[in-house]
């Protein structure tokens, strides 16, 4: 009851919200004592597009009016841009095909996009995308909302997860907690389900990733509301899904195109809506079998054709084939338990094909009772739920990826090894291979390959001033530390010497600390400025009317009016014009509170106005004495 109370007053005051950022929607939930549920916009809408778009000198739009003009401005929306966050500008390169936007160098090589006249990195469009949901949130609880739990793929790296963590920051948004989209999908299913332990898989094929878990659930029989969570095993890839059939269904609008029509190279604008109906026609085929697509490509030219569910599953097969290989590696490393459920998560998992695949492996109806759309965000706020004390359930997630140091000839030392459970630490000694050594470069990896080519580099660090010993002699103790939010943390101490290295990694692909704060520094600014324009805009729009309609009274009036009285409006109404003229020049320059209150002054002053002018009207409306009653 305590805990109950002490629960609701944290959700009242300072709620933790759930949030799924995913690659196509994202959604906002929360959890209190009655079960997670998600929030809707003032729309009644759930699901919000991870869309943004950015035209010069405009505020950038997001959501479902961004993707709704996705087409009239194929370049400057972003779509889809979680799959590039915490890469390189290099690796964006290599993971485009069929991104709409145009990639850029971000700082120091990281990925970017080139939208609205200007270089936008990931972390920021996903940073609009957590204001509009954090927005979203507050109207609907009627609360400020600081802090989230944010959801991410399994299979993101550290680099991928401090880019999460950068966004949320970015946002307004403390990350109290990143946790695994699967891991999440469990916590929701948990409550769901009946109490007996459970081993399940959770198979979560979404827009761009897919990601697999194998879970162990343990009821704790005594209090319902504390069961552990361990997670066995995950596997995935994070450039698996929907999207990538979206693809496959574009290439072959594209021959069928080329078939009636001879070649054609499509512009941007076509290239976006042959990608919205390939989405659609993908879509239709989970509940039909055969779909009608008729595009208009421009200079008279309409595409007519049909694509059969048949065909459809033909092309995706080699990426349902993909995920049942991820699938088995995952029950490999959980030591091949018997599976009692496997839990769909995802908008692929729809499609009858997926279904049957995952029914064929494992011998089980797969569990779609819960909302694909759903599940993760609804998961995600019941975790948020615990961190504010309302649950006790414990939750032991794993380290996707083995995390290592780069060792002579270029290969890695392992010091985690992946699907280790979180927290954890591990320490390791190493030591010089040159004479009198100074320093020492830790290179940080990822990866399950055995050298650095193959692996992926968080960061580098240096521990500098050692005094000069001979080789083999310094011992050097690196300990890596992975909270439970998987961001590891590396600190390294010479024992000798006693000497402890700067700890920060410094991100291969990611924002540093100083470009953060730089960038929210920024978005304040930017904020207020937007704020004040619109502000300044509605002003000029609202003035302009009621100087009409005073102007058209005050010409009815003119008459009946004291000459004091048409002086002192008169002064008034060319006050308030010169605000609109200067608002309509400059609106950045316009000293806002100045003009609300030549507004204000002329709506009081034109009361009088306005009741002469109602009294005039009433008395033309009186019917002369003796005209026929109606
Ligand atoms: P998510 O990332 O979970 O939001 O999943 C989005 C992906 O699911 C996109 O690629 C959608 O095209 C796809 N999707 C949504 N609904 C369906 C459906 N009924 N059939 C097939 N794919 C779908």
């Amino acid at each position: 009851m305590v805990d109950a109370l002490a629960t609701t007053i944290a959700l009242m005051s300072d709620p933790i919200v759930g949030i799924d950022l995913g690659t196509t929607h994202s959604l906002v939930a929360i959890c209190d004592e009655t079960g997670p549920r998600v929030l809707a916009d003032a729309e009644g809408r759930t699901l919000l597009p991870s869309v943004v778009r950015f035209l010069v000198g405009q505020a950038p739009v997001v959501g479902h009016e961004a993707r709704a003009h996705a087409v009239e401005f194929p370049l400057d929306t972003i779509a889809s841009s979680k799959r590039f966050m915490g890469r390189s500008h290099a690796e964006s390169l290599r993971i485009a095909e069929g991104f709409g936007g145009r990639l850029a160098e971000g700082p120091r090589g990281i990925a970017a996009f080139e939208a609205g006249g200007r270089t936008v990195t990931p972390q920021e469009v996903a940073a609009l995308v957590l204001a509009k949901l954090k927005a979203t949130a507050e109207a609907a609880l009627g609360h400020p909302v600081r802090r989230a739990v944010i959801t991410v793929p399994a299979y993101f790296d550290d680099g991928q997860r401090q880019a999460t963590r950068d966004a949320a920051r970015l946002a307004g948004l403390l990350a109290e907690r990143i946790v695994n989209e699967p891991t999440a999908a469990a916590l929701a299913y948990g409550l769901n389900r009946a109490r007996k332990p459970e081993t399940i898989a959770v198979y979560d094929f979404g827009g761009g990733t897919f990601d697999i878990s194998i879970l162990r659930i343990e009821p704790d029989e005594t209090h319902a509301a504390s069961d552990l969570f361990q997670v066995l095993a995950t596997n995935g890839d994070t450039r698996l899904g929907g999207d990538d059939l979206d693809l496959l269904v574009m290439q072959w609008l594209l021959t069928q195109a080329a078939a009636q029509f001879g070649p054609l190279t499509p512009s941007p604008g076509v290239l976006q809506a042959l990608r919205t109906f390939a989405e659609r026609a993908k879509i239709a085929l989970s509940d039909r079998d055969a779909a009608p697509i008729e595009i208009d490509l421009g200079a008279g030219r309409a595409l007519r054709c049909t694509l059969s569910r048949a065909e459809l599953v033909a092309m995706a097969r080699p990426l349902i084939d993909r995920t049942l290989e991820k699938f088995r590696a995952a029950l490999t490393d959980a030591g091949n338990p018997t599976l009692d459920r496997v839990v769909m998560v995802g908008g692929s998992t729809r499609m009858p094909a997926v279904r049957e695949a995952v029914a064929a492996l494992t011998g089980l109806d797969p569990y779609t009772a819960l909302d694909p759309d759903q599940v993760v965000a609804l998961g995600a706020a019941v975790q948020a739920h615990i961190l504010m004390g309302g649950r006790r359930d414990l939750l032991l997630d794993v380290i996707p990826l083995s995390l290592g140091l780069e060792t002579r000839g270029g290969a890695v030392a392992k010091l985690i090894v992946k699907n280790a459970s979180i927290p954890t630490r591990a320490t390791e000694t190493f030591t010089t291979a040159v004479d009198n050594q100074t320093g020492i470069v830790l290179h940080v990896l990822q990866g399950e390959r055995e050298m650095v080519a193959d692996c992926r580099s968080i960061g580098r660090f240096e521990l500098k001033g050692l005094p000069p010993m001979p080789a083999g002699i310094p011992q050097l103790e690196v300990e890596f530390a992975v909270d439970a939010n998987g961001v590891l943390t590396v600190s390294a101490a010479e024992r000798r010497s006693g000497k402890r290295a700067s700890l920060q990694v410094v991100p291969s692909h990611g924002l540093t600390a100083a470009e953060v704060d730089r960038l929210e520094r920024e978005a304040f600014a930017h904020a207020r400025q937007d704020m004040h324009l619109h502000r300044v805009v509605d002003l000029a729009v609202n003035a302009r009317l009621d100087l009409k309609w005073i102007g058209e009274a005050l010409a009815r009036t003119r008459e009946a009016l004291e000459p004091t009285y048409m002086e002192e409006l008169e002064a008034s109404m060319t006050r308030l014009k010169g605000f609109c003229e200067a608002a309509e020049r400059d609106p950045a320059a316009t000293d806002a509170d100045a003009f609300h209150k030549a507004k204000d002054a002329l709506d009081q002053l034109s009361m009088r106005l306005h009741e002469t002018s109602i009294a005039r009207s009433l008395k033309s409306m009186t019917p002369p004495k003796g005209s026929p009653r109606t």
